[in-house]
């Protein structure tokens, strides 16, 4: 139903039966109409929901501790979700296609309620992805979207590189260069890149290079490296970490690494427009880093959800069972009210993500940041949830024999990558306020 604006009553406005006339029928003009709002999700949204959750609670859960420990990529649950379809390029588009947006979300919040460390070696593959499909041509897209998941008998990942040791919440300040060789047609890369999830173990790395260091962030880039055909690309130290343990993340060099002049997203003919255009004082694009980040925040804030709604659930179960003076521990208000208000924050940050989703498939602008407001609210409702969990199950909370503490561990992180909590708070004031606060 369209709400159109004669049906909207001003505040001044005094009642008149044709004013009444008038409402009464536009609603029974649109009874019998298709909503136009909805938080219903549809039956294709909840099978694949209970599909992925399947996955997660059969494959992932009882996987979750193990490769905590090893701190290894689990490639083969990577493997079985290729096999399924749920990694893969054609999986991806399906849960992107969703005209309402809300199943990529869903996917990613059923995943991470598995395990975010697996999670993310499933899922971190698509920052490289919505690297390509955001910034790259049709025939880019085309070439390197499938290769970044390779096929089901030879599971790949990709990795996205933008931080550097001395670039992190200051993405302009990526020193990395990419300088174009005329002789050979072919882009020589220098560099280094930090704490790349799948940074050196993946078949495909985006980097983000300058290629004017002068023009400071416009002059910015996006290159696409194939590791196995490359030799100036190597992977510096691994990360040993807090949390996301099951998910490689690791120091990523580049060492006079040439790639052909194509491999630059967009093309290079278009990187030169756009540079002119800058040059000549012209209004360019945003970061190529921030491009991709925009757009994949409510995707992360879902996961963040995930872990939060796994230490929820698990805190509910536990205080029905765990008696204490002769009673449920949930019988006590401060346990019960605690787990009200958990529940209440998580289904808070899944409208804000939700919201987000919706608007960022459906082309609205984040006038206001609300791609950065759902990341951050999500990210610091699963940090304050899985802290509240461990003090619902007490001792038993802060032991690895269960599973709180590392979901514990795993949250954190939602407060940091993509965009710190800080920053996220920079990006809505400054949106809200049209002022640059620093
Ligand atoms: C597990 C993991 C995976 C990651 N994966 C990737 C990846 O795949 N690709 C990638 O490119 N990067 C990745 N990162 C890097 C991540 O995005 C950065 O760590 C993050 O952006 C923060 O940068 P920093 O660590 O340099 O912190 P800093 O920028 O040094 O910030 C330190 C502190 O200062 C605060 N601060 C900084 N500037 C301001 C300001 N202007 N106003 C207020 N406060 C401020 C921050 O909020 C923070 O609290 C990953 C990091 C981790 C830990």
């Amino acid at each position: 139903m369209s709400v159109s604006p004669a049906a909207v009553p001003s505040s001044d406005a005094t009642p008149t039966a044709e004013a009444a006339d008038a409402a009464v029928a536009a609603i029974s003009e649109s009874a019998g109409q298709e909503a136009s709002f909805s938080l219903a999700l549809t039956q294709d949204q909840k099978d694949i929901r209970d599909w992925v959750h399947g996955f997660a609670a059969d494959v992932i859960r009882p996987a979750a501790h193990e490769w905590d420990e090893k701190e290894k990529t689990p490639w083969p649950i990577i493997e079985e979700a290729a096999k399924i379809g749920l990694y893969g390029f054609e999986g991806l588009a399906q849960f992107f296609a969703d005209p309402t947006g809300l199943t990529l979300p869903i996917v990613n919040e059923e995943l991470f309620w598995g395990d975010a460390g697996i999670g993310m070696s499933i899922m971190g593959t698509a920052l490289a992805v919505a690297a390509i499909f955001g910034q790259g041509s049709g025939e880019q897209i085309g070439e390197w979207i499938p290769r970044c998941f390779g096929t089901p008998d030879d599971v790949k990942v990709a990795a996205f590189c933008a931080s550097e040791p001395n670039a992190g919440s200051d993405v302009s300040n990526v020193r990395t260069r990419a300088k174009f060789d005329e002789a050979t047609n072919e882009w020589v890369i220098n560099g280094q890149k930090a704490w790349a999830t799948n940074g050196g173990i993946a078949d495909v790395h985006v980097v983000i290079a300058t290629v004017d260091p002068e023009l400071g962030s416009k002059g910015h880039a996006a290159f696409v490296i194939p590791m196995s055909e490359n030799k100036g690309i190597s992977q510096g130290a691994k990360v040993s970490k807090h949390g996301l343990r099951a998910s490689h993340t690791a120091d990523v060099y580049l060492d006079d690494c040439r790639v052909p002049a194509e491999n630059v997203l967009g093309g290079k003919e278009k990187l030169d427009e756009r540079l002119a255009r800058v040059r000549e004082g012209k209004k360019g694009k945003s970061q190529a880093a921030m491009q991709t980040f925009e757009a994949s925040r409510p995707t992360v804030g879902a996961q963040a959800l995930g872990i939060a709604r796994a230490a929820y659930e698990y805190a509910l179960a536990y205080s029905k069972e765990r008696e204490q003076f002769g009673r449920k521990i949930v019988e006590n208000q401060a346990v019960a009210f605690t787990l009200a208000r958990m529940k209440l924050e998580i289904d808070a940050a899944r409208l804000l993500v939700w919201r987000a989703s919706w608007m960022g498939r459906n082309a609205h602008k984040f006038d206001n940041a609300e791609g950065s407001m759902s990341k951050l609210k999500a990210g610091e409702v699963a940090v304050w949830v899985t802290e509240r969990a461990i003090q619902i199950l007490g001792g038993n909370g802060y032991t690895r024999e269960y599973p709180v503490e590392r979901w514990h561990r795993d949250a954190k992180i939602y407060d940091i990558f993509e965009g710190t909590a800080e920053i996220q708070q920079l990006v809505i004031a400054r949106a809200i306020s049209g002022f640059h606060i620093s």
